[in-house]
């Protein structure tokens, strides 16, 4: 069931249900490596398709993985979705499978993608560019000479920096080349990124799909014929999703919409209030007028999500005491949990990094992440109010 008239939280229930022999509602959890078969000649025509049926879990034959990912791409309005045994599985086969030409990478990255780029794919001989998200021209210059993949993050972490879908994918397009996007900060909620023009979703279910910092997961979507090699890499590779953790994925989207809704509301109204506060020297919301990215968040997401990021304005206190000193928000690496999570992206996501590299992408040591969870705001907002009254030493 992929019925795109019916309503997201509709689809994220009733998408990719198993018919179950014991008629339950669910699909129920298939916790097997293996599928038996009665005859070689059943076995031979369920292997190449003739019949139904499932064959060897790696290869994403296990109906707790197909219906995960049948679920993901009603989810995405994809004609396909593969579950991946992490995020970063996700982003290393699309890259594998589809950066052959070269990769162009506009603007800031995740970590792991990052050193997965700036090194490890080089080692196999891959061409990378990097350029900022206003270099049009040089994005052109490398499409011209046949770089065959875009990829971005919107919004990206941790400043929450805002990229056009639509505008890049009309110049990559041109030149026929792919576009990739990891929408995990964005969620499908709060933009459904292949209606936006990109070919190809990723998002680390780790985050917000999953949704309670208990599984690890990820996921690619887009049309049937640009995942097929994803798909083939994955299966040797070997990062197929566990069928336990589609099965724990399968729960946790059934309340995807009503999560990150609260989470879009929470963040906004505490970005307001800090906005104010006298010990904040700036915030990073999508959803501040002041925010740069603001016109194209308004226009490309539905929600500004849940994730924001401010400056503390310089005291005789280090930043640390205020991070130390927040009672509900839990010092963590991570987001997009029903638990609110805090960090310092100098000590987590950029530490390797020098301190001049740092202070050029304006991550400084008084940046700290925050990721909001499902607690009533008001908690919340007095959770890091007071913390901001001890930085101050009052
Ligand atoms: C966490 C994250 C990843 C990596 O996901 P894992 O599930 O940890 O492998 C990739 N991209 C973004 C934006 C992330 O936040």
């Amino acid at each position: 069931m992929n019925k795109p008239d019916l309503g997201f939280s509709t689809r994220c229930i009733h998408a990719g249900i198993g018919n179950d022999q014991f008629g339950s509602p669910h699909t129920p959890l298939y916790d097997t490596t293996t599928f038996r078969f009665p005859d070689t000649e059943k076995m031979d025509r369920a292997i190449d398709g003739r019949d139904p049926g499932y064959f060897y879990t790696r290869y994403g034959s296990n109906p707790s993985i197909a219906n995960i990912e049948q679920k993901l791409a009603s989810i995405e309005q994809a004609e396909a979705a593969i579950a991946f045994s992490s995020g970063m599985a996700a982003i290393s086969a699309t890259l594998v499978s589809h950066g052959q030409a070269g990769v162009i990478c506009i603007g800031e990255i995740y970590g792991g993608t990052w050193e997965l780029m700036s090194s490890q794919l080089k080692e196999l001989g891959r061409k990378v560019a990097f350029i900022a998200a206003h270099e049009t021209e040089q994005l052109r210059d490398y499409l011209s000479q046949g770089f065959g993949l875009v990829y971005f993050e919107t919004p990206s972490n941790p400043l929450l920096h805002i990229i056009d879908i639509g505008d890049v994918c009309e110049i990559a397009h041109a030149y026929g080349a792919l576009v990739a996007v990891d929408s995990t900060f964005a969620t499908p909620v709060n933009q459904q990124t292949l209606s936006l023009g990109a070919d190809i979703v990723i998002h680390s279910a780790t985050k917000y799909l999953g949704g309670h910092s208990d599984l690890t997961g990820g996921v690619v979507a887009g049309k049937t014929d640009v995942m097929l090699p994803v798909k083939f890499w994955r299966k040797n590779l070997g990062q197929i999703m566990a069928p336990e953790v589609a099965h724990l994925l399968a729960r946790s989207l059934a309340t995807l919409e009503l999560r990150v809704k609260q989470q879009n509301s929470s963040a906004l109204r505490i970005a307001l209030s800090l906005q104010k506060h006298p010990g904040i020297e700036r915030v990073y919301y999508p959803g501040l007028e002041d925010h740069p990215g603001h016109d194209i968040a308004r226009k490309q997401m539905r929600g500004f999500g849940g994730m924001l990021s401010i400056v503390l304005k310089a005291r005789s206190r280090p930043p640390a005491s205020f991070v130390d000193a927040l009672n509900l928000f839990s010092l963590a690496a991570s987001l997009g949990g029903i638990e609110s999570l805090v960090c310092q992206p100098t000590l987590t996501s950029h530490r390797d990094l020098s301190p001049e590299m740092r202070a050029s992408k304006g991550i400084t040591d008084n940046l700290v992440r925050i990721s909001i969870g499902l607690e009533d705001p008001e908690d919340l907002e007095g959770d890091l109010f007071q913390a901001l009254e001890s930085l101050a030493g009052k």
